[in-house]
């Protein structure tokens, strides 16, 4: 049964309660505690996105093919 205040996790596709959902602080993707990477006390949609919080800037992907 669908609650209406039941939202689905991107990730997992499962339907999970609002308060067993956390944003991602660092792209404000919503995924639901079980798929949420702990890192430093916070949550996170993925480990990447963790480290790029702390981290602060983006590394480099291995390489970038600019064209132009
Ligand atoms: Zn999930
Ligand atoms: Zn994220």
């Amino acid at each position: 049964m669908l609650n209406p205040k039941a939202l689905v996790c991107p990730r997992c596709g499962r339907e999970v309660a609002g308060w067993a959902m956390t944003t991602c602080p660092m792209c404000a993707t919503s995924i639901c505690h079980r798929c949420a990477y702990q890192a430093y006390g916070r949550l996170f949609c993925s480990a990447r996105c963790g480290e790029h919080f702390f981290h602060g800037e983006l590394d480099e992907e291995e390489d970038n093919d600019g064209e132009g």
